[in-house]
Order: structure tokens, then sequence, then C-alpha cells
């Protein structure tokens, strides 16, 4: 039985990723050995490694002077990493959500922390606008959000700030072109939109590194990874793989350029039928509106019917469209492995849920 699968993360893998995954448990590159089993330093490993980073840097165009990172302990440990190698005294964050906070929170272990813009005032719905020109010039780094997974916010464009510019892009990495050398840094837990649980991408310019007065342990330092390979310790081989594929898979579609326009062709379909549809309307401004996780909710007269519409979207095989507990209603997270089908079989289900209800 077909399901459709709007988790936010782990969310959906191509069929492919699946596919190719599933057949390299049981027999890894003809090696005759899962790929669950087989050592790390094989050079059928090697290769799954050095593969996945080159194609990294070839759908982003990430430019020369970059490292390529397959990380553990998902963009939760990013939000240390990040200050740990990068904070001298002070650095500046931008306030979009609940990862955002989080991110702040641990910055302030390790120095003075400016929160220059928030958008909490209005539940996160909103983008803040016009702080680039308020950076301070000696401030470490400036560190952004650029989609906002719990609210379905999203940046338009890359930042232009006169420091160094560090994304935490766990949802939207690899779903639109991105000016890698715009950034000092870009993380993303491999989860919602790169491949598996378990591994996450680190993007990062290798000057910008060493800089810091302070004892890293070595498993905390980005240069330890840099110089390992990403293999200083075991890395999550199965997770990595997937990310290959996950990846490889984008390229056979035609790259970046095409997962935009295939992303935003999939988010508008929804969002026009948010905005017909009388019962439900969208939680974000429309300029900031994401197009990997899109929230909404039932206007006020049909509130009581949230959670009808939920059985009702689940009787039709729709699965995980139950908005985050801080926004309420629901959420569809529509990333690069979302079929057209299934945003329109939610569309579908709106349709008659309104029908019945009006
Ligand atoms: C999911 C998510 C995180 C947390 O990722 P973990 O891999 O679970 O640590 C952080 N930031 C954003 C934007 C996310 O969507």
């Amino acid at each position: 039985m077909k399901k459709h699968n709007f988790y936010a993360g782990p969310s959906r893998l191509s069929d492919f990723a699946l596919k190719t995954t599933a057949e390299a448990i049981q027999d890894f590159a003809g090696t005759g050995i899962s790929l669950l089993s087989i050592s790390h330093r094989t050079p059928e490993f090697q290769d799954v490694m050095d593969s996945a980073s080159e194609l990294v840097k070839e759908l982003l165009n990430v430019p020369e002077g970059y490292s390529v990172l397959f990380l553990q302990g998902g963009a939760s440990l990013q939000f240390c990493m990040v200050p740990y190698n990068l904070l001298d005294k002070s650095a500046t964050y931008i306030n979009t959500g609940v990862w955002a906070t989080s991110a702040i929170n641990e910055g302030k272990c390790f120095g003075e922390i400016v929160e220059l813009a928030s958008s909490k005032d209005k539940n996160f719905s909103y983008i803040p606008r016009g702080w680039e020109s308020q950076v301070d010039p000696a401030t470490s780094y400036v560190h952004i959000t650029s989609n906002n997974t719990i609210y379905g916010t999203q940046y338009k464009s890359d930042p232009n700030v006169p420091a160094l510019l560090v994304s935490d892009m766990s949802s939207d990495l690899f779903s639109r072109p991105v000016d890698v050398s715009k950034y000092a840094l870009i993380y993303a837990g491999a989860q919602k939109n790169v491949g598996a649980a378990g591994a996450t991408v680190v993007i990062v310019r290798n000057d910008v590194l060493g800089k810091v007065n302070r004892c890293i342990p070595k498993i905390l330092k980005y240069q330890t990874h840099i110089e390992q390979g990403s293999m200083y310790n075991t890395p999550p081989t199965l997770a990595v793989y997937t990310c290959l594929k996950t990846l490889e898979r984008y390229r056979q579609l035609g790259g970046i350029e095409v997962m935009h326009q295939r992303a935003n062709a999939k988010a508008q379909m929804l969002y026009d039928e948010i905005d017909r549809n009388k019962l439900f309307k969208g939680t974000a401004a429309i300029e900031d509106r994401s197009n990997m996780n899109i929230c909404f909710v039932m206007n006020e007269e049909f509130k009581d019917k949230e959670s009808l519409f939920n059985d009702f979207a689940q009787a039709r095989n729709i699965l995980g469209i139950k908005g985050h507990r801080s926004v309420g209603g629901f959420r569809a997270s529509v990333y690069n492995a979302q079929r057209e089908e299934s945003v329109q079989a939610l569309i579908t289900a709106m349709q008659d849920f309104e029908k019945r209800h009006i």
C-alpha cells in the first residue's frame, strides 16, 4: 500500500536511494559482504566517502579552499562545534525559531552572543529584515538558520554581511542554489534533505579555522576531520552511503537548478490550495514561505476540526502532517524526494474535506 509520507525528518528518501542502500546491506559493491559489516578502511568504503564529498562539491559548486565533511552528532552538535572552533569573543545570531534558539544557547557557553534580530514577537512566522547593515564587523561570525523547519519560513537569498557567515541549512540544503563563497561554514543534519539520519554534512572554508585560542577536544575540532577525511573515528557508514545515493539521484535528475524548480512547483501547488480553501490558512508571512516545510492551520471557526482532518488524511494514507506543537495545525514537508503525486493526494483530501464541512 502506497503511503504519502510528509514527515519533517527523518523524511522520505527516493526509491533509488532506498533500493541501492538495501542492496548494499546484502552485498556491498560486489564484495560479498554487507555494508554494515565491512571496515570503513577498505578501498570500497573509501570510495563511498570520497565520492560523497566530491558530489557535494559538484552539486553546490563549492569553490577551492573549502572542505566537505560527513560528521556525527546531528545539526545539534554543530550548535556547539561552530562556536567552539570559531567564536573568539562574541558572535552574532539571528533568531528565527526553536533551532536557532538552541544554537544561541550553545553559543553562550563560549562567549558573548549578540541576538541582532528575532522574529519571536510573532511566533517566528517571518524572517527579520534590515539587520545586515547593523552587523559589527568585529564579531566572530553571523549565524542564520536558512530554513525554519518548524515554522515554515525560509531565507530567499544569501545575506550579505561584513563578517563570516554561518548557516544551519539542515532542512533546505540541496533544494536551491547557494552561493557557497558567501559562507564560512554551512551545516546540515542529513535526515531531511541529504540522506539518512546519523550523518551531518559540513562545508567549511579552511582558512577560517585555527584562529581561536582555546583548547578544542580533538573530536570536536574541524581540522581533525579535514586531516582524516571524515574518518578520524568510525564514520556512520550506512548513513554516508545513503547520502551518496541520494546525491547521485539529485545529479541524475539534473542537479540543484532542477531540484529548485521542482521544490517551488510542489510548494506552490500546496500554497495555492491553502489560500483557496475556506477551511485553511497559512501561518508564515507570504514573502518568507518555505518551499520545504509548508505550515497551515484551520481558520478560527473550524479549529475544532483539526484532529478530524488529521484522521481523514490518515485514512487516505497521508502520514506525518501534524504540525509541531509550537505552531499547531499542520505541516507538510515536501523535500526533494517528495512526490508530486503525494502533494496532489493531500490537496485532494483538503478539497474533499472542505466539501463535507462547508
Ligand atoms: C532538524 C533540525 C535540527 C536538529 O537536527 P539534529 O540532526 O536532530 O540535531 C537543527 N536545525 C534545523 C534547521 C533542523 O531542521
